[in-house]
């Protein structure tokens, strides 16, 4: 039997509550598909702050770079917004990817058709959709130096090397293998020079896919392509600001942030959580959507722990636990019966237990 080390961070707010449920349905596919979890909690965000005065202590730190892979809910309590530097949660989280090294954002965004009415798009805009949005997490202008600010100028530096640019496409030209094997890069190489070495790595790299076809397309068609045509979207590969803003614009097609998961991969552990944040306006209430977070086990389950098949035991769970009516408050519509958090999840347990 294989064992896997997860570490589990929770965070604040919902984090802890989605997190559960992401759990016990990671705790079904291990008794279905025989393998053993040896799971181990930290503290991250404001409970980081509340456990040792920073937001990501060094217990978690070691936790983390000693796992196969890590599960984390979300960060972030209304007590600590104006909090600065290692007490900030967000700085938790921020130091996390830094830590683990994770370059390769992935977001995917599919529609399930009983949820097109909680989607502001048209229902026939939706029909399809289902694309995987790849951003580089670790450069660009977040990071680059030289950056600081005056009373009448600020200055940020956006920076790639070819390096960065080729192994964070490498990730997105596997992953269109493995799909429609499209890729749709996305840069503004009519204005930006770090675009046109963008554009011109990735095009190098495509020669080694023969397989999968590949199209540029300057960042702002491609935010008119993703609420006009986003079904003929299939892996959208970009740089980490273009990505931050593109890959929320994506989340509205979905209907609700408490849906989507994410995967953040690099050389080392993987990272996963759900898109949303700590949600504290409805933190404690066991109304919370738990699908974001038990999506995401199911990308820890495909890239981190390479279980396929339980992998897409966990998605058919969730699509059947949608098709036979489950709905949390945010995805209800008119006249339709709510669940709580606890009971979502387990209608997907029950689902992946009977796969
Ligand atoms: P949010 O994602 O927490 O909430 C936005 C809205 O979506 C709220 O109305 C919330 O109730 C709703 N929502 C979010 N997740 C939901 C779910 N699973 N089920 C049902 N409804 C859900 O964003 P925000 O309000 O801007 O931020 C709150 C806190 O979270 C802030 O401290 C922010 O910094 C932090 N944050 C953290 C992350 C992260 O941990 N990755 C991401 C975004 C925001």
């Amino acid at each position: 039997m294989n064992d896997f080390r997860l570490a589990v961070l929770p965070g604040d707010g919902i984090g802890p509550e989605v997190t559960a449920e992401a759990l016990r349905v990671l705790c079904a596919a291990a008794d279905l598909f025989g393998f053993r979890l040896i799971t181990t909690q930290y503290a991250v965000g404001a409970a980081g702050v509340a456990e040792s005065g920073e937001a990501l202590p060094l217990t978690s730190r070691y936790g983390v770079t000693d796992a196969d892979a890590v599960l984390l809910g979300a960060v972030g309590h209304p007590s600590l917004a104006s909090a600065e530097g290692s007490r900030r949660p967000e700085a938790g989280l921020l130091a996390l990817r830094e830590l683990l090294k994770v370059y390769a954002n992935l977001r995917p965004v599919s529609v399930h058709p009983a949820l097109r009415h909680a989607s502001p798009l048209r229902p026939e805009r939706l029909e399809g959709v289902d694309l995987l949005i790849v951003r580089e997490l670790t450069g660009g202008l977040y990071y680059g130096e030289p950056r600081w600010r005056s009373e009448l100028e600020a200055v940020n530096t956006l920076r790639y090397t070819t390096a960065e640019i080729e192994r964070v496409a490498r990730v997105a030209f596997e992953a269109a293998e493995g799909r429609r094997k499209r890729v749709t890069s996305v840069d503004k190489a009519n204005v930006l020079e770090v675009s046109e070495l963008w554009r011109d790595t990735v095009s190098q790299v495509a020669l080694d896919y023969p397989d999968v076809v590949l199209e540029h397309l300057y960042v702002d068609f491609a935010a008119v392509r993703l609420v006009c045509d986003p079904a003929g979207i299939d892996v959208l590969l970009t740089e980490n600001m273009f990505g931050d803003i593109l890959s929320d614009e994506a989340a509205v097609l979905a209907g609700s942030l408490g849906l989507l998961p994410s995967a953040s991969l690099g050389d080392g552990s993987g990272l996963y959580e759900p898109v949303h944040g700590s949600a504290p306006d409805i933190a404690g209430q066991g109304v919370a959507n738990p699908i974001g977070a038990i999506a995401s086990a199911a990308l820890l389950l495909r890239y981190s722990l390479e279980l396929e098949e339980a992998a897409r035991a966990v998605e058919e769970a969730i699509a059947g636990a949608l098709s036979a009516g489950y709905r949390t408050a945010d995805i209800a519509g008119p006249g339709e019966r709510v669940v709580g958090t606890r009971e979502m999840g387990e209608a997907v347990v029950e689902r992946v237990l009977s796969a």
